[in-house]
C-alpha cells in the first residue's frame, strides 16, 4: 500500500460468490487502476487512492486508503456503488467500520437550464449552470444527469450508512442518464452538455426528449464527473459515433500542442459534421445514410483497419454502442496491444429490436 494514501477505511461484503465479485472488480477496474492480483486477494491502485481485497470465507474484507480524508468518502461511495452494480440482482450486503457520513453522494451539483440550442439538426446543446465549476475543469469529463419528473419539486439522493447512495422512489423517481460535459466557462459558472437525438421509433428516448425539451429555468443535478479524460499521450486516434463526439471534440480542444491526433466519427450524413479544431492530422467523417440498411460494421472496420497501421503507443480511444465496443475490444486484445493505451467504453446500446 502507497505512503501517501494515509485515510483509511476497512469494510466487509458479502456477495453471494466472492470469487466472482472479486473477478469482476479486477476484470473492471484494470482500465482505470493498476491492479495486482494474486489468489484470493487483489490490490487495486491509483492515483488517488488503493484498495486492498483479500477473500476470506464467504466474505470480502476491503480496506480503502487514500491521501486525504476528504476523498475517503468518494472513493467508499464509489467502490460501494460499483459492488452493489457487480452484484446485480444478487443479494449483496456491505458494512463499514465507519459509516458514511449521511449529505449529498459526492460530487453531486444542482444545476438550472440556461439554454438549449441545436448544434446540428440531430445534436443539441444544453447549457447548465451550477454554484462552481472548478471540478468539472481539465480531469474527469463524464456526469450523470439527475432529472426530475417534471412538475415535481426534486428530492435529491443522499448517502446511506453503507455508503450506497440512496434514491428518491416512485413518484419522485429520477430520470439518469450520462452524458460527457462538452465545454465548461468558468467565467459565468456554466457547462454545457450535447445530446444526440436519437431517432428510436416507437422507442422512449428520456434522456434526448429532457435536451429537446429544456426550458431556461428548468431544475435538474449533476453528478460527478468521472470516468476519464483526455488520454496523457503523444499520439492519439479517437473513433467513435455521435454518443462519443461531445467527448472527442473536448478533447482535441484541450491536447496540449503537438499531440498527434486523428478522428474516425461516424454520423448520419454530413449535416451532422462538425467544425471541429484543425489541430487534428487527420479527420474522417463516416455517413451511416450512405450504408446499406443491414451494415453494422463500417465503422468497427474503418477503425481495425486505420489501428493496423497506427504504431504501438499510439492511444486507441473509441466509444460507441455496446457490441461495437466489445469487438474493437477483441480486436486490440488480439493484436496483444498494451491496455493502459487505449479506452474502449459503450455509451449505448443498440435495442434488440432496432
Ligand atoms: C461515459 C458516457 C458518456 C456519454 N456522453 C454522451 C454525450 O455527451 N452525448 C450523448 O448524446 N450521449 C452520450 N452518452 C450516451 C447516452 O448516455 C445514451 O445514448 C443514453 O442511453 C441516451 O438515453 P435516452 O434516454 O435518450 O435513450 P435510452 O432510454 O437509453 O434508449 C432508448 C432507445 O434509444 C436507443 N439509443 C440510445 N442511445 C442511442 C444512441 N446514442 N444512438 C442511437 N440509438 C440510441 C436505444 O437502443 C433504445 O432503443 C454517453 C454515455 C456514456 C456511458
Amino acid at each position: 500500500m502507497s505512503d501517501i494514501h494515509s485515510a483509511t477505511l476497512s469494510g466487509t461484503a458479502h456477495p453471494v460468490d466472492v470469487r466472482a465479485m472479486l473477478n469482476a472488480i479486477c476484470e473492471h477496474f484494470v482500465e482505470h487502476s493498476d491492479v495486482l492480483r494474486e489468489e484470493g486477494r487483489a490490490v487495486l491502485m491509483s492515483r488517488d487512492w488503493t484498495i486492498n481485497l483479500t477473500s476470506v470465507d464467504d466474505r470480502l474484507e476491503i480496506v480503502i486508503a487514500t491521501a486525504s480524508d476528504a476523498s475517503l468518502p468518494v472513493t467508499c461511495t464509489m467502490f460501494a456503488e460499483h459492488l452493489f452494480y457487480f452484484a446485480g440482482d444478487e443479494p449483496l450486503s456491505l458494512e463499514w467500520s465507519e459509516p458514511a457520513p449521511k449529505g449529498r453522494p459526492p460530487g453531486f451539483h444542482e444545476a438550472t437550464v440556461v439554454s438549449a440550442r441545436n448544434v446540428t439538426s440531430r445534436m443539441r446543446r444544453v447549457v447548465l449552470s451550477v454554484e462552481n465549476v472548478t471540478s468539472f475543469i481539465g480531469g474527469n469529463m463524464h456526469v450523470r444527469l439527475l432529472i426530475p419528473p417534471k412538475g415535481r419539486a426534486p428530492v435529491w439522493p443522499i448517502v446511506q450508512q453503507n455508503g450506497r447512495i440512496g434514491w428518491p422512489e416512485g413518484e419522485d423517481e429520477l430520470l439518469m442518464r450520462v452524458y460527457t460535459i462538452r465545454s465548461v466557462d468558468a467565467g459565468t459558472n456554466q457547462v454545457s452538455v450535447d445530446v444526440f437525438q436519437h431517432s428510436a421509433e416507437g422507442i422512449a428516448t428520456p434522456g434526448s426528449d429532457f435536451a429537446r425539451d429544456a426550458q431556461p429555468g428548468d431544475r435538474l443535478a449533476i453528478m460527478g464527473p468521472g470516468g476519464g479524460g483526455l488520454p496523457d499521450a503523444q499520439t492519439i486516434l479517437f473513433a467513435g459515433d455521435e454518443s462519443a463526439l461531445p467527448a472527442i471534440a473536448r478533447m482535441v480542444e484541450e491536447a496540449a500542442p503537438g499531440t498527434l491526433m486523428k478522428a474516425i466519427i461516424e454520423v448520419e450524413d454530413r449535416s451532422e459534421e462538425q467544425d471541429l479544431e484543425e489541430r487534428l492530422v487527420g479527420l474522417e467523417w463516416l455517413h451511416r445514410s450512405s450504408y446499406s440498411s443491414d451494415d453494422r460494421t463500417s465503422l468497427v472496420d474503418r477503425v481495425k483497419a486505420e489501428v493496423q497501421t497506427t504504431s504501438a503507443d499510439t492511444f486507441v480511444w473509441f466509444a460507441g454502442e455496446k457490441s461495437d465496443c466489445r469487438e474493437i475490444k477483441r480486436f486490440l486484445a488480439d493484436l496483444k496491444r498494451d491496455r493502459k493505451n487505449q479506452y474502449v467504453a459503450w455509451y449505448w446500446e443498440r435495442n434488440r429490436s432496432a
